[in-house]
């Protein structure tokens, strides 16, 4: 088995605060991982990490068997290969949605424009907003925004994608609409780290669950055994308040 993410004894500080603790994680190429944890125990940073918008202090971080690069058309290249969805969609506003999916293509990736929008037109058919692919951003709602920005992410046809609490912004009704394409697109065999509350999309999709705490990996499992047979405490303790 090939491993797409390699985290090896990873640590990061934010001046005097201790953020990731010794964080190792192997993410197989197809595997989806879900991460879970309190507030404040490192998910986003560890996330971050994985695509450089952090550095870490120590330890180091290997995506498809290469160490991250530190600067230049190297990182700009990671970028690509790591896509991101965040809680907040950040979408161009002024921009289309389908020029907002289609415009890293050209720009970054250099693409044939006329290409880059037919690609991006396909896309926008996957997550199921072909419909609006004329409109701005602000008419659109927040589930079909996020959906959005999970397609303009897929533009870049990466090796990994990366989400990070990307329903926790959304009207309760419009999260399975977006838990949905992210179901779909780890049966099509995506590499995934996923960081969310949404333990029936744990249940239906992790291959495995990652629970942090104080950033530390505490536990990591199948969804059955983290759900009914958390080792820990803390896990315990956790799952008796989301559940
Ligand atoms: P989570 O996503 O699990 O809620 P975070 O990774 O966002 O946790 O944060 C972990 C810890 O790191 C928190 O204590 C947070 O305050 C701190 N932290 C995160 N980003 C920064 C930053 N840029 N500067 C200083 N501290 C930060
Ligand atoms: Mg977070």
């Amino acid at each position: 088995m090939t491993a797409m993410i390699e985290v090896t004894a990873v640590n990061k500080h934010f001046g005097d605060a201790h953020v990731l603790r010794d964080v190792n994680l192997e993410v197989a190429a197809g595997e989806v991982v879900v991460v879970v944890g309190p507030s404040g125990s490192g998910k986003s940073t560890l996330c971050r990490c994985l695509n450089r918008l952090e550095t870490v202090t120590s330890g180091e971080v290997r995506i498809d068997g290469r160490p991250l690069p530190r600067e230049g058309r190297e990182l700009a290249r990671l970028r690509s290969e790591v896509g991101m969805v965040f809680q907040s969609f950040n979408l161009f506003g002024h921009r289309t949605i389908l020029d907002n999916v289609a415009l890293g293509p050209i720009h970054v990736g250099k693409r044939d424009k006329a290409r880059a929008r037919a690609d991006g037109l396909e896309l926008l058919e996957r997550v199921g907003i072909a419909d609006q692919a004329g409109k701005y951003p602000a008419q659109l709602s927040g589930g079909q925004q996020q959906r959005a920005a999970i397609a303009r992410a897929l533009a870049m046809r990466p090796k990994v994608m990366l989400f990070d609490e990307p329903t926790s912004a959304l009207d309760p009704e419009m999260v399975s609409e977006v838990l949905d394409v992210m179901v779909g697109l780890a049966a099509d065999g995506m590499t995934m780290v996923v960081v969310t509350h949404e333990m029936g999309f744990a249940r239906r999709a992790a291959d495995r669950v990652v629970f942090m705490d104080s950033g530390q990996i505490v536990e990591s499992g199948s969804p059955d055994e983290f759900f009914t047979d958390a080792r820990s405490e803390r896990a315990r303790t956790f799952l008796a308040k989301v559940l």
